[in-house]
């Protein structure tokens, strides 16, 4: 057994509000630069919607899905006319700047040099990146003001085929994201000049400036989309984990800063030597067992011992035993992998919003959180279980409705805990 350490985050979906505070403090910190105008390592996903950069989950429908070679390394079916193409790129699908946006600035002197007129001057839109007026045709969270609105554009209609809109069906919430620092980064594995790395003493991934040549394999390779170009440099670039502030004890700056205090960061054990195998598992409704397969428990003795063996310090061990993100997945249960089917094995994890039931049992109008009424009710909840699992459990419902009723359970006894009909001594005792 090689144990390693990884630092992983959780995110709580439920409480993220939408605020954007995350990317705004991250883009000041890290891409408030020329030639990263477009570039956001932390954005927060309007769903249901396309994504940022757009549709960049459907970028395996020319070629028939993902799949692991026998070392366990990601690469696309090669299949139908794409095959030749292929074969040749690991992944020939890069977005453009559409796909990501344009960003604009507004032209605010007109408000104050245009002549008297009839109507008031408007600030029009100038392209940051070429300083020439535009047109705004799209850009992130542009699914915030579609509210099931047929739009005439034909990718923004299939956002409403997607959910299938029905105004009393229809439902919204967020999905922050940084890079998901993989066990198994495809990016790495796609880069031409070694460049992107794998830190071995906190799985953080970067890139080597000094190494990268602008060949942006990675850019395609990353089924997340999450390195970037920066078109004036010539080099990728990505979210770091914010290395310098975690080396020295401080939350990366989204955490730091999230107004919905959502983000859990800790480090977490695993067996290198089991990643690959992990990865390749035949069918992807078992990959994210197979992900927990490949953490390892610090309070098991034997795994204590194997990490000593591999040169993890005591000190990394008593942060894993602390760890929130390992409470999360294994004690209680209750986080998931974001698309485990793409295979690279990501470390950043999410609990899935528990949204109100509907209509519980028949009992119109309830919010139907009691425990009670959860068993059978979970799939009347406004957010449908099938699209949670296609986001988190590669289409299995199961994981994810185990994951609700616990989340249910919890803020029914809560409310009962709060309104004082049931003491809880834990409750109590972490106020006090
Ligand atoms: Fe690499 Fe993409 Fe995984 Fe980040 S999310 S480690 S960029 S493959
Ligand atoms: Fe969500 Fe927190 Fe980001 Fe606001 S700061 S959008 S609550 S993750």
């Amino acid at each position: 057994m090689r144990v390693m350490t990884q630092l992983a985050m959780v995110m709580n979906l439920d409480k993220c509000i939408g605020c954007h505070t995350c990317s705004v403090t991250c883009k000041q910190v890290w891409t408030n630069r020329a030639g990263t105008e477009y570039v956001w390592f932390n954005n927060v996903e309007t769903r249901p919607g396309q994504g940022y950069p757009r549709r960049y989950e459907d970028q395996d429908r020319w070629k028939g899905g993902w799949e692991t070679d026998r070392r366990g390394r990601l690469r696309l079916r090669a299949g139908g006319r794409f095959k030749k193409l292929a074969t040749i790129f690991a992944n020939p699908l890069m977005p453009n700047i559409r796909d990501y946006y344009e960003p604009w600035t507004y032209d605010y002197d007109t408000l104050f040099t245009a002549p008297e007129q009839e109507h008031t001057p408007v600030a029009r839109p100038r392209s940051l990146i070429s300083g020439r007026p535009m047109k705004v045709e799209w850009s992130a969270n542009w699914d915030d003001d579609l509210a099931g609105d047929p739009s005439p554009d034909p990718v923004l209609q299939s956002v409403s085929e997607q959910v299938k809109l029905e105004f009393e069906k229809t439902f919204m919430f967020f999905l922050p994201r940084i890079c998901e620092h993989c066990l198994n980064p495809s990016c790495v594995a796609s880069c031409p000049s070694g460049a992107l790395y794998k830190r071995s003493e906190d799985g953080i991934v970067l890139v080597d400036q000094d190494r990268c040549r602008g060949w942006r394999m990675c850019v395609t390779g990353c089924p997340y989309k999450k390195v970037y170009f920066n078109h004036r440099t010539g080099k990728a670039e990505k979210c770091t984990f914010c290395f310098p502030r975690v080396e020295v004890g401080i939350p990366t700056i989204c955490a730091e800063t999230c107004v919905g205090r959502l983000r859990y960061i800790g480090p977490v054990l695993y067996d290198a030597d089991r990643v690959a195998g992990a990865a390749a598992v035949p069918d992807e409704r078992d990959l994210v067992e197979a992900q927990k397969s490949v953490l390892l428990d610090p309070e098991d003795p034997a795994v204590q011992e194997a990490a000593r063996e591999s040169g993890v310090r005591d000190d990394w061990l008593e942060a894993c035993r602390r760890s929130p993100v390992h409470k999360l997945i294994f004690e209680y249960g209750v986080a998931l992998p974001l698309h485990p089917e793409y295979r690279t094995m990501p470390m950043v994890w999410y609990i899935p919003p528990l949204s109100p039931v509907v209509d519980a049992l028949g009992r119109t109008g309830h919010d139907g959180e009691d425990a009670g009424n959860l068993f059978g009710a979970i799939d009347a909840l406004r957010i449908p279980v099938d699209y949670l699992a296609g986001l988190f459990t590669a289409g299995d419902p199961a994981p994810v409705r185990e994951v609700l009723r616990k989340l249910a359970a919890m803020r029914s006894h809560m409310r009962e805990v709060n309104l004082g009909r049931v003491p809880d001594p834990a409750v109590s005792a972490s106020v006090g």
